[in-house]
């Protein structure tokens, strides 16, 4: 913002932030001139910066903040929870009123039969929690070999070594030595982009399908254990799955006793329009992994479900052992498990399943009404999260000149315009708080829709 504005003096705490905040996923030599956009404040589905400018938050921050950012039952729930227990531990048979309470309602809302719930902090650990589960189940049913783990090109699956080599893309491998053996990667289901031309979308599916048999054979079917997949790919593009891949892709899992990992961490808790994007997309898993909007982002929270049989298993095996030798010191943080809690019950309460089901059509038809525009090669989404993507030529799909960086000129605009959305590649993505009204949306596109007149009038 500084640099677009040519504000000459920073704040003391932006030459605070210059000066010793290593950030994440940010260009960091670029960062000594850009600056940071300081965020202080938080206010319905805004936030506000430094100099006291305000956003419509159209990305729920990372995806997150599905309640907005001001919720006072969410904070409520975090002050009490502060006062009485601020801080313990699950291990060794420890535990807290709300994460038994959190538990027992995940379980219940699951989109398959589930048994067990783990707690852990972020969705990679969640992700990194599901590898080991996975390796650990195979062990103990006496299938040493069967440990290979296939994720997608394009997925998104965190950031720890395990998580980001379950990632399928190239920054999160580059220069960090990864991806880790015994992780394979499939083909990405974008129809858009990687159909044949003419290639119906069940067709394409079938495809891919066929694909990963093949891939399941080649490697072995006694090595591979898992397969791990976004209902709706997000960070990768936000890819919608092509009408019966899901349905396809199960069927060969289950042919060759590969267990079906939904990372629901994007699409849990209402965004595609059901309470998890598994049911939307009727994926059965056998291992569930969700965070964000399990407490709206207000405190940091992830979980892992596993199915009955998985749990059998680490049972009967970590009873010989004497342990199930896993868990982190804030797995099941009080705090966090009561602002969780909270932000289950506001779900249900304010009904915003019903919420999104009722705005989304309306969210869904103003994106698709950007196709009119020139350069907008495809829009997609489903439920409350959408891309539009620029081309530089609508009919050959052929991309822009990756130099020239319009997704992230188009979303520089749109923050000037008062709005924040997520560029990927020449994809823009919107996501916003599911709390959003009619009448903020209606602004939110104005926005959009100023900053693309501004990035098409530079264009031919
Ligand atoms: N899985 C998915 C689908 C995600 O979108 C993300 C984060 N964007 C992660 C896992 C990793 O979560 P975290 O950043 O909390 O580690």
């Amino acid at each position: 913002m500084n640099a677009a504005d040519n504000t000459p003096k920073r704040s003391a705490l932006d030459a605070q932030d210059i000066g010793a905040h290593l950030h994440p996923y940010t260009n960091l030599a670029a960062h000594e001139d850009v600056g940071p956009l300081m965020i202080t404040r938080g206010d319905g589905i805004h936030v506000i910066d430094e100099q006291g400018r305000k956003y419509i938050e159209g990305m729920s921050a990372l995806w997150c903040s599905s309640l907005g950012f001001s919720h006072p039952r969410l904070v409520q729930a975090g002050i009490d929870a502060l006062k009485t227990l601020p801080y313990y531990h699950t291990f060794n048979h420890r535990s807290n009123p709300a994460i038994a309470q959190l538990a027992d309602r995940l379980i219940q809302l699951a989109p398959a039969p589930m048994a067990k719930v783990f707690f852990a902090n972020s969705g990679s650990e969640a992700n990194d929690t599901a590898i080991k589960i996975i390796w650990y189940y195979h062990n103990a049913i006496g299938k040493p070999a069967k440990k290979k783990i296939l994720s997608r090109q394009r997925g998104y699956h965190g950031v720890t070594v395990a998580a980001a080599s379950l990632t399928g893309l190239p920054a999160n491998h580059q220069d960090f030595d990864l991806p880790i053996a015994r992780i394979g990667h499939v083909e990405c289901p974008h129809h858009y982009r990687y159909a044949n031309p003419g290639e119906s979308e069940a067709d394409f599916a079938t495809r891919l399908a066929d694909a990963l048999e093949q891939r399941i054979l080649q490697e072995g079917p006694d090595t591979v254990a898992a397969f791990i997949a976004e209902p709706v790919m997000g960070a990768g593009g936000v890819i919608v799955p092509p009408e019966t891949y899901f349905e396809k892709i199960q069927a060969v899992l289950r042919k060759y006793e590969v267990l079906m990992v939904a990372d629901e961490v994007i699409c849990g808790f209402g965004r595609t329009g059901q309470m998890f994007g598994s049911h939307t997309f009727g994926i059965q898993p056998d291992i569930l992994t969700c965070a964000k909007a399990l407490s709206s982002g207000y405190v940091p929270i992830s979980a892992v479900m596993v199915a009955p049989k998985i749990y059998e298993a680490m049972a009967a095996n970590s009873g010989k052992i004497g342990t199930f030798g896993h868990g982190y010191t804030y797995s099941g943080h009080p705090v966090a498990a009561a602002v969780a809690l909270e932000t289950l019950k506001v779900y249900e309460d304010e009904q915003i399943l019903a919420h999104v089901n009722q705005l989304s059509p309306l969210f869904q038809g103003r994106l698709r009404g950007y196709l009119d525009r020139a350069y907008v090669g495809e829009v997609r989404g489903v439920g409350m999260i959408g891309a539009i993507e620029l081309v530089a030529d609508e009919a050959t799909r052929q991309p822009f000149d990756p130099a020239l960086k319009l997704g992230y000129r188009l979303a520089q605009y749109a923050q000037e315009a008062g709005l924040i959305v997520r560029a990927m590649g020449d994809a823009v993505a919107l996501c916003p708080p599911l709390i959003i009204t009619e009448a903020e949306m209606a602004e939110m596109f104005a926005r959009l829709d100023r900053a693309l007149d501004k990035l098409q009038a530079t264009l031919p």
